[in-house]
């Protein structure tokens, strides 16, 4: 029999939309699934470790349908690899690309050693709809700003997604496999998972039966809801995308169509997966974007650093109705509203005048939909560092934010529990959610505001004042 191949999962966790795949069933060997829980992988926050570990489990009933396995190693990529390759005599290994530095320098490393083995390593787009060298300025430089970006890319044309195989050739014996039970992914949500776990989308056929509802409805209000966080407005595909339970290819398509079908509201949305591809494009082009600033005259810039008013901010306790409502939400659901990230990464960033990297781990640690690139882009822009960014003295006002996009109030009372009477379920599952060393109890009370609002801003101007107020 011809030797196998192994086809790598990561964030790529479908059998459709998947080039790797097709290019790997075209060799006509046959394929073993893996996911590797490697040192990288490890590093994920609590949330995101959690939640990935209840879509590979997923993946693999799915694999099991179609008369596959998802093999589970756990250890550095190349040792397991290695290992596999000298158990099953495999042919060589195929995976989607990923473009963060860690995995970048991951996926290097595995490939010169496969071929310095003499064995077949490929890598395959997968995860964006524009690998990021491709997309330049006319100067042949990468965009570091949306809307010429936008431009360049909104009528390129996109491949269509490939259906998923019935079956996957199968090996004549399987390699061992860890279980994912005993890998305790889930260890450091504690108390949350229970919580979140009421609020999750696992899986490939989840995700397309969202984009589905959101494109033959919601969307066509998309343009005016997407801003208000009481409704249920937007897609909420950020948690499969950034697993890749859905293709991103065929939510581009998905959405072309229903643009197409003249609903108001799609070609917004196609602009919001373009704003996807624009993080993943900074990121490749100018990794630092993840953990310094991006404009480096930001170094010099006073941000504070840990304190009691970064704990009342990560607690939901600061006594700003919009802030609390936006940290209690993604304590309760793992998700936070657009409009509630902007709004507390800006409250974070300039009334505490806090470094944004505190925001961006935090994030990194309780979100169910966490995104290397997008985080890092939507902690930098908020906080003004970053390229195309809010401009540092445009500060959001928290209080008229509020009143603008949750005008009766019912965001702030689905998810703060001291500002009801009878608090509904969901308010009240902030308290079951978060640690029992916070100490929180509805009953004591909201709290009132840790900085008033004018002084806050007063302050964060005369700071971005002194250091020259230049971009
Ligand atoms: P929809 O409005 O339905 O948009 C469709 C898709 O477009 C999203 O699923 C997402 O993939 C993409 N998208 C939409 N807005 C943005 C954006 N501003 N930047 C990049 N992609 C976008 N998004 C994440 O997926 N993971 C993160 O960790 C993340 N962190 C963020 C942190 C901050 C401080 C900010 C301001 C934004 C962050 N975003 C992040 C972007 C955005 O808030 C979410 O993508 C969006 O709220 C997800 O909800 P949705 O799927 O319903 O989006």
């Amino acid at each position: 029999m011809t030797s196998p191949l192994i086809l790598w999962f990561r964030r790529d966790l479908r059998l459709d939309d998947l080039p790797m795949l097709t290019a790997a069933l075209a060799t006509g060997r046959p394929l073993i699934p893996v996911f590797i829980l490697d040192p990288e992988t490890e590093a994920l926050g609590a949330a995101a470790k959690w939640r990935l570990g209840l879509g590979v489990a997923h993946f693999a009933e799915r694999l099991a349908a179609a008369g596959s396995r998802l093999i589970l190693r756990r250890g550095p990529a190349r040792e397991v690899l290695a290992a596999l390759v000298a158990e099953t005599g495999a042919a060589g290994v195929m995976w989607s690309r990923l473009y963060d530095p860690a995995a970048k320098a991951r996926d290097a490393a595995v490939k010169s050693w496969l071929k310095a083995e003499g064995r077949l390593g490929e890598s395959h787009p997968g995860h964006l709809l524009f690998e990021p060298w491709t997309v330049e300025t006319g100067q042949g430089g990468f965009y570091r700003v949306f809307t010429p970006y936008w431009r360049a890319v909104r009528g390129r044309d996109v491949a269509a997604p490939v259906p998923a195989p019935a079956r996957l050739p199968a090996p004549e014996g399987w390699p061992a496999s860890d279980r994912i039970e005993d890998w305790r992914m889930g260890a450091a949500m504690r108390r949350g998972a229970a919580v979140v776990a009421g609020h999750i989308r696992v899986g490939a056929e989840a995700a397309l039966a969202r984009m589905e509802a959101f494109l033959a409805g919601p969307v066509a209000r998309y343009d005016a809801a997407r801003d208000l966080p009481a409704e249920d407005g937007t897609s909420r595909l950020s948690e499969n995308l950034t697993y890749g339970e859905i293709g991103i290819r065929r939510v581009w398509h998905a959405g072309m169509a229903a643009h197409l079908r003249g609903s108001a509201g799609a070609e917004t949305f196609l602009k919001e997966l373009a704003w996807r591809e624009f993080a993943y494009h900074l990121m490749h082009h100018t990794p630092q974007i993840l953990d310094r600033n991006w404009k480096a005259e930001w170094d010099s810039f006073p941000w504070a650093g840990e304190g009691p008013q970064v704990e009342a901010w990560r607690r939901g306790m600061t006594g700003e109705p919009f802030v609390d409502a936006a940290m209690r939400e993604m304590y309760v659901t793992g998700t936070m509203h657009n409009r509630g990230r902007m709004i507390v990464a800006s409250y974070l960033t300039k009334h505490l005048m806090t470094h944004w990297k505190l925001g961006l781990d935090w994030f990194a640690d309780c979100l169910t939909d966490w995104d290397p690139a997008a985080n890092a882009m939507g902690w930098q822009w908020a906080a003004g560092s970053g390229p195309d960014a809010a401009p540092y003295f445009r500060i959001f006002n928290p209080a008229t934010q509020v009143e603008k996009f949750d005008p009766k109030g019912l965001y702030r009372r689905r998810f703060i529990a001291e500002m009801s009477r009878a608090p509904g379920a969901e308010a009240m599952a902030f308290f079951a959610a978060v640690p029992l060393s916070w100490g929180l109890d509805p009953g004591r009370g909201y709290p009132g505001r840790i900085v008033d609002l004018a002084e806050g801003r007063a302050r964060a101007l005369a700071a971005y004042a002194g250091r020259g107020g230049g971009e």
